[in-house]
């Protein structure tokens, strides 16, 4: 078994065997959470997946991302990341332009939807 498989294995038993479960993760801080579909973010196949998941569950999509936006607001060598705010940025939050007030208040709006 090469490591994407063992990966998208490890990841699927975590999540009792639900793909959508495990492509809804907002456990962000677990090592594996960027290969958790077998493949890196650099793969068409990752944003694929992650933009059909935005548009068949988005309040849980927003969650994950909430979740991802928090883990990575103060870790500043990840939130330079180009893949992670790019999805940040999807969902208008620019984690450079925080805390200002117009940010806060796109931040605040997508609590609500939650
Ligand atoms: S990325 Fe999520 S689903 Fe995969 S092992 Fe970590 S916590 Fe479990």
């Amino acid at each position: 078994m090469n490591k994407s498989d063992a990966v998208r294995k490890k990841c699927l038993e975590c999540a009792g065997g639900s793909p959508k479960e495990v492509t809804l993760c907002h456990i962000v801080d677990c090592p594996v959470w960027p290969y958790r579909f077998g493949y890196s973010m650099n793969d068409k196949r990752f944003w694929k997946r992650m933009t059909s998941a935005k548009r068949r569950y988005p309040e849980q999509y927003h969650e994950m991302v909430l979740s991802l936006y928090e883990y990575v607001k103060n870790r500043p060598n990840l939130a330079k990341n180009e893949h992670i705010r790019s999805i940040l940025l999807d969902e208008g939050i620019d984690i450079y332009k925080t805390p200002c007030s117009k940010n806060k208040k796109k931040e605040s709006s997508l609590y609500a939807k939650l």
